[in-house]
């Protein structure tokens, strides 16, 4: 261990050192740490709850007029803002993402405050037709305590996503980040307190999923869990929150096709198809990780695609020019060489990349190149599984059909990508595919104004549009007498 001091976790408003274990943040970059902290462990949690279950009820959050508490998360959006490039740095060493792009999840997050914020102040419940001598009325109310699990790939923004609406609603919360991604939680809880979230309202719990995660989803006063993370978890939640009648979102993998038709704009379509599966190192839900081009142009558009991956600049996450960082473990990078031998033995030929970046700096973190596969049926292993890093399988397809059952052969259903310059054939594809998500002639925008989940496998619920806000709420419906006589029945 290094002699970095130790972090402070949040348990209720008190930062104190967690009862796990301890454990070191690494710069996936280099492999150093960037922090050491003493992870949550079981008792944390159970204090963490109550303190939240506590000011929840006598803080006075949750009955706190609708503009009073959205001009708490206007300040939230204030202070990251405030804070920005700092945040940005952080998280670049958190989780060795490029430093542009850890720039935008962090105005990223900030929008999302803003945005809930908004959300808030302007939340309207219904007088429903009234169908006797009553009035009836439609509105929601706070839950109580609710948890927020997220994984390493965008820390903060992920954060962001399921705090600020749960805030919204009036709630307390629980993060539980990545264990290998504490940082960004940890700095949002200060950023919570400094803009007048009362305390206990927020805790953050940093340490392993199997232990925090589990006791947090099992906790009798949890009322919600919004998990973001892999499919196998998700199920896991899934189990536990029907045994408690508990409501969940489950935000999960992917394995998303982009299809390339042979009208396609093709300097559109090779860049974007680029950024759909290599910004972030592959490391995102929605990576465009299956690719079908229509076989008229596929020799010519992968050839193009092959070229451009090559001349891709991996590298230094500090760099502005940056636009590949390592791999968020070595384990994880060891994962995903296996894929791609498995995808070789399968009957793939790797086109560009299969490989770790050689000399300097490359030897020290967990670099990978950006990999092309082909030769590969929709049905072998490396194409129907999420290997969440830079590999990118790409396939002919004949007939418009095909391409349709095969886009849609797959247990996930998250996102999916067209590129046509013929709007009629664009939108008959864009909607016999099915996934939560479909990109026409663009890939990977997200706009927080805008609903984000998936169908099958890749989850349960919707986050972030307006009604992201009643995920965290539960809808009271309300009758209101106004007979002149009492209730003849009794008579
Ligand atoms: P995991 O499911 O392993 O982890 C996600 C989070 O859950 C982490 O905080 C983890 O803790 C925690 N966790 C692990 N086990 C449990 C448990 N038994 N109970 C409760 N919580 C638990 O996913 P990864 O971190 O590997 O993230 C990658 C996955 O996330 C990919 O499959 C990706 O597709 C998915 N993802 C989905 C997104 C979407 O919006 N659909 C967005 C981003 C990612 P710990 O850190 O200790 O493991």
């Amino acid at each position: 261990m290094s002699k970095l001091p130790l972090l402070p976790i949040n348990v209720a408003g008190q930062w104190l050192l967690g009862k796990g274990e301890e454990y070191e943040s690494l710069y996936p970059a280099t492999g150093e740490p960037v922090a050491r902290l003493r992870a949550a462990g079981v008792q944390d949690v159970n204090e963490a709850v109550a303190g939240a279950d506590h000011a929840f009820r006598t803080s006075g959050w949750a009955q706190m007029l609708p503009h009073v508490r959205a001009g708490v998360l206007h300040r939230v959006a204030a202070l990251i803002r405030e804070r920005s490039e700092e945040l940005a740095q952080l998280q670049r060493q958190d989780n060795g993402k490029p430093i542009s792009e850890t720039r935008a999840l962090v105005a990223s997050a900030a929008g999302t405050f803003q945005f809930f914020a908004a959300a808030l102040e302007t939340l309207e419940g219904t007088i429903t037709p009234s169908r006797g001598p009553y009035v009836t009325m439609s509105v929601h109310e706070p839950m109580g305590v609710v948890a927020a699990i997220t994984p390493w790939n965008s820390p903060i923004a992920s954060e962001a996503q399921k705090l600020a609406p749960a805030l919204a609603a009036g709630n307390a919360v629980i993060v539980k980040p990545a264990e290998v991604t504490p940082l960004l939680a940890l700095e949002l809880a200060k950023i919570c307190e400094a803009a007048g979230v009362p305390k206990g309202i927020v805790s953050v719990l940093p340490g392993k999923g199997s232990v925090i995660g589990d006791a947090l989803t099992k906790h009798p006063l949890i009322k919600r869990v919004s998990f973001t993370g892999g499919t196998t978890t998700g199920k896991h939640i899934a189990h536990i929150a029907a045994d408690k009648m508990m409501p969940v979102s489950l935000e999960l993998g992917g394995k998303s096709a982009t299809m390339v038709l042979e009208d396609a704009d093709l300097d559109h379509a090779v860049n974007g198809v680029l950024y759909g599966i290599f910004s972030s190192s592959g490391e995102s839900c929605i990576a465009g990780s299956r690719l079908f081009v229509a076989r008229g142009i596929y020799d010519a558009f992968v050839a193009r695609l092959a070229e451009a991956a090559k001349n891709l600049r991996v590298g230094d996450p500090a760099s502005e020019r940056t636009q590949m960082g390592p791999l968020i473990t070595a384990r994880h990078r060891e994962g995903i060489e296996r894929y791609v031998d498995l995808g070789v033995s399968e009957g793939g030929r790797i086109r560009t990349g299969g490989v770790r970046p050689q000399g300097g700096a490359f030897d020290k973190g967990y670099f990978y190149t950006p990999t092309i596969l082909e030769g590969l049926t929709n049905s072998a292993r490396i194409t129907q599984e999420e290997i969440f890093g830079p590999v990118l399988v790409a396939m002919p397809f004949d007939t418009e059909d095909e391409l349709i059952a095969q886009a849609n052969d797959s247990i996930y259903a998250l996102a999916a990508g067209v590129w046509s310059r013929d709007f009629k054939r664009a939108w008959r594809t864009g909607r016999a595919v099915q996934a939560g998500t479909v990109w026409i002639n663009t890939y990977k925008q997200f706009s927080v104004s805008t609903p984000f989940g998936g169908w099958r496998d890749s989850g349960l619920g919707r986050e972030k549009g307006r009604e992201g806000i009643f995920q965290y709420m539960e809808q009271k419906s309300m009758y209101w007498g106004t007979n002149e006589e009492p209730i003849a029945w009794a008579n």
